[in-house]
């Protein structure tokens, strides 16, 4: 491809060497913008869309403009071609293969820019490096398929199971990510279902089992979950949200710690074998 008729993303930041999304070490790149709007996001400022003409955001952005990494004025996210990202990452490529790792492009909603994200897939798979999408699953699939198909792994959000709790979390419907769900089963694509643990929000015994349930008949079904993964709520970005002028509502909700995590996982194990799931993480790279 001509270097100059590249696909131009919107881009938070980006993070040379993270530990956590993904196996192994990650080259972590989030994405701006999201149409969820999470009670317990820790990065809300990654959910403002870019200001530009809506056409040139929606889902699939057709701009291939001439590559460079420029910040905008006044705004936190910069503007980058996926080849100029690329070429960034393809620096760390030496620390990431003999770490096991990888890329993770995250967010905002990475989905939102599923041509970007395809691009950069695209050159990644070419250059040999792991990738990951860490998704709500909420952007649609006739938007998204590509990507999905293209990544090595996904990191699957799993705000909640119930269709209530859900909207109340997320303020959006909770279909589109399990249509999301069905198609990364149908097509067997490696998955780690990821759950933000929040005490006296998602916590329920009756909740938990549900999401047990759940995951053992997505297993029974098609062996595509690799992964189960708690993530314990934190209060880290309260500040964030103070800073935007927003209201945080989870102000008062006490952090998750470890006997929430274990407590969690012993629920969900009784339905499915996470041990065995766990074990199955290495399969992730080639
Ligand atoms: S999906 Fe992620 S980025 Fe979007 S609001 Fe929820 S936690 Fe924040």
């Amino acid at each position: 491809m001509n270097p100059k008729n590249s696909t131009l993303g919107f881009i938070h930041s980006t993070y040379a060497l993270g530990a956590v999304d993904g196996p192994g070490l990650r080259f972590l790149v989030f994405l701006q913008g999201c149409t969820l709007r999470c009670l317990y996001c820790h990065n809300p400022d990654s959910i403002k869309l870019p200001k530009i003409d809506s056409s040139q955001f929606n889902f699939a952005n057709k701009d291939k403009l001439k590559g460079s990494c420029s910040p905008l004025t006044g705004i936190t996210y910069t503007q980058c071609t996926a080849r100029d990202l690329f070429a960034k990452i393809k620096r760390y490529k030496g620390y990431l293969t003999s770490h096991q790792g990888g890329i993770t492009i995250s967010g905002g909603e990475p989905l939102l820019q599923a041509d970007f994200v395809t691009e950069l897939l695209q050159l990644c798979k070419e250059e040999g490096i792991h990738s990951a999408i860490d998704t709500s699953g909420f952007p649609p699939l006739s938007q998204t398929k590509k990507a999905l198909k293209l990544a090595d792994l996904i990191l699957m959000d799993l705000k909640a199971i119930d269709g209530e709790l859900y909207r109340k979390i997320t303020s959006v419907d909770i279909q589109p990510s399990l249509n999301t769900i069905n198609f990364l089963q149908e097509n067997q694509i490696p998955t780690w279902i990821r759950f933000v643990l929040v005490p006296n929000l998602n916590d329920s015994e009756e909740h938990l089992n549900e999401i047990g349930l759940f995951l053992k008949n997505l297993h029974e079904q098609q062996k595509f979950i690799e992964k189960f993964e708690v993530l314990p709520f934190h209060q880290i970005g309260a500040f964030k949200w103070e800073e935007l002028g927003e209201k945080y509502l989870l102000k008062d909700f006490r952090e998750a710690n470890e006997e929430d995590v274990k407590r969690c996982y012993e629920i969900v194990n009784k339905y499915v074998n996470l041990t065995e799931l766990a074990s199955r993480e290495n399969n992730s790279i080639n």
